[in-house]
């Protein structure tokens, strides 16, 4: 393609950009399409690793898929409940703050929790969700809830600017919600950091999420994704968001004054891309350990989440008995 050629794609591809973060809600997380992708791997992923989890989820679900009820979390963190995907919600006011956790950028974190004041987090949310799933004395609406919960948070939890916030004259610009963006050439103010990340991967396939999940597990298999569900991955999920954004977004927002051209997108798309590879492959993993029972598929990946303990005592527990009865069964 020639060099013109080329700029007419890149314009058009940051005017869609633009036209999609204008309207939209800024302080969503992923757009709904993000959301989906998400879903889209995670249930692709469960089909063919343990199917038995995958039919679990969406009976719980009523026959919805991961991806339909993905962006749901979003539409009922206000006043009003809604009907999503076929499910009726209540309003959740309460649940405001479970999709995000704001680290500022100045700090260096040892530990998560002075950041998530009562469990009011993403990360304790995500671990709460797996929790009730597990739970057996939960009713199926409380279940169902915690699984709409957790595809969309464990996707929230991988924008980076879901997980930091700057402290600017003693007070917190949101995750990127208060940092206008101006993109060259046009005279808008009303984009912002944190909207222009929640859209960045729509320019791609912005009709069809299917196409970009494909694509991107397609990217997930040449990878080594061992250590993506190792160790408290919940926690390791949103400390890099947050070292992403302290590296990349917000020195780069810095130093280029907030102003946006289209090679910005050609330098974050890639980012933001494992991203969503990530919270696909750790979504997969949490719903196979709530859901997908003691076979012996499901065992090694229920040991592998083994660093949910510290959020979740019955799950530690049955990781425990299942490391237990493999270590039996081999002498
Ligand atoms: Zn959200």
């Amino acid at each position: 393609m020639s060099e013109n050629g080329r700029r007419r794609v890149l314009s058009g591809v940051v005017l869609a950009f633009v036209f999609l973060a204008l309207h939209s809600n800024p302080a969503l997380g992923w757009s709904a399409r993000g959301h989906e992708t998400v879903g889209l791997i995670a249930a692709d992923l469960l089909a063919a690793r343990n199917p038995r989890a995958l039919a679990a989820a969406e009976r719980l679900l009523g026959g919805a898929t991961l991806e339909q009820v993905a962006p749901c979390a979003d539409f009922i963190r206000r006043g009003s409940g809604a009907d999503c995907a076929g499910i009726q919600l209540d309003a959740e006011p309460q649940s405001r703050p479970w999709h995000f956790i704001d680290i500022p950028i100045s700090d260096s974190p040892e530990s998560l929790e002075p950041y998530c004041p009562g469990g009011n987090c993403v990360v304790d949310q995500i671990k709460d969700d797996v929790r009730a799933l597990e739970d057996s004395s939960a009713s199926f609406s409380q279940r169902q809830l915690a699984l709409i919960y957790l595809v969309h948070f464990v996707g929230d939890e991988h924008q980076p600017l879901h997980c930091a916030d700057e402290i600017v004259d003693g007070r917190s610009d949101y995750g990127g919600n208060a940092k206008p963006v101006v993109f060259e050439g046009s005279r808008s103010q009303r984009l912002n950091l944190h909207a222009l990340w929640d859209h960045i991967i729509e320019p791609k396939d912005k009709l069809d999420p299917s196409t970009l999940a494909a694509q991107l597990e397609r990217d997930i298999k040449k990878r080594d994704i061992s250590s993506w569900t190792s160790g408290d991955f919940v926690a390791d999920a949103a400390r890099e968001s947050f070292q992403i954004a302290k590296d990349d977004i917000y020195p780069e927002y810095a130093a280029d004054g907030g102003r946006i051209d289209a090679s910005y997108h050609d330098r974050m798309q890639a980012l933001a891309e494992l991203r969503l590879e990530k919270a696909g492959v750790r979504l997969s993993a949490l719903i196979e350990t709530a859901l997908g029972g003691q076979g012996p598929e499901s065992s090694q990946r229920l040991a592998q989440a083994s660093g949910l303990p510290a959020g979740g005592a019955a799950i530690g527990r049955r990781v425990d008995a299942m490391v237990r009865q493999a270590a039996w069964s081999r002498q």
